[in-house]
């Protein structure tokens, strides 16, 4: 295996893209740059940008381009993202921030965007579903929840469902990616950057077929 990898994983709420980032930090040992999770954290925290923060996404809308360019321009200036890479999830999230994306991560670019595709029939009923680790993030289901009373396995957090997982919030995201977020698939192809991947059927299958496009991919970059 090469080591390090320099991906984006894009892909409509609830396709899997939480579960697969942490399986492919593990795999290629570089961090997993989740916006949503870094936003929730200010939340938690409660400090100022975290409480104006919270509004947007209650709210099911995108914070300001230039806000959440500044926060992942600082995580990637660290060192552990410097030396091996990083796997960024959901971010970006429009064309604004994908172009300031590849100006930030100049000289050495993207390896590639990966799009993980699952219909939006079946992230809705996914997203109803849905439970996570309020500390780690770690996902969990109504269907495969923690073995013991809604604490993390991980983590011993607790397991909830996140306050913008309710139906109508749901449907908002979901427009609002089909508006804002998948003009980004042909934009990242227009680039060579592109590679679609189903995201149906089990983790460890959409985990497999990940690995192997990906490995693909860094050998043609060799
Ligand atoms: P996620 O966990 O990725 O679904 O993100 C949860 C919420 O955080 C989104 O619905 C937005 O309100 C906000 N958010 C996360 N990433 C971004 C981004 N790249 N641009 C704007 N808002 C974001």
């Amino acid at each position: 295996m090469i080591p390090g990898a320099r991906l984006v994983m894009l892909g409509r709420q609830g396709a899997g893209k939480g579960t697969q980032c942490v399986r492919l930090s593990r795999h290629y040992v570089v961090p997993h740059i989740s916006t949503g999770d870094i936003l929730r954290s200010a939340v938690r925290e409660g400090t100022e940008f975290g409480t104006k923060a919270k509004e947007y996404m209650d709210a099911g809308e995108l914070l300001p381009d230039d806000v959440v360019v500044g926060m992942v321009d600082e995580r990637l200036s660290l060192d552990d993202t410097r030396a091996r890479g990083f796997i960024l999830d959901g971010f970006p999230r429009t064309v604004a921030q994908a172009t300031a994306l590849l100006e930030i991560t100049q000289p050495r670019g993207l390896d590639l965007a990966v799009n993980l595709d699952v219909p939006r029939e079946a992230v809705l009923s996914r997203l109803a579903a849905r439970r996570v680790c309020r500390d780690c993030g770690a996902n969990y289901s109504v269907d495969e929840p923690p073995k013991y009373n809604w604490t993390c396995d991980v983590c011993g957090g607790d397991v909830i469902q996140r306050a913008d997982d309710t139906e109508d919030a749901i449907i908002r995201r979901l427009d609002l990616y089909e508006r804002e977020t998948s003009p980004l698939i042909a934009w990242f192809d227009e680039r060579d950057l592109l590679v679609e991947v189903d995201g149906m059927g089990d983790p460890d299958t959409v985990t497999s077929r990940l690995v192997r496009v990906i490995d693909r991919q860094r050998e043609r970059r060799r």
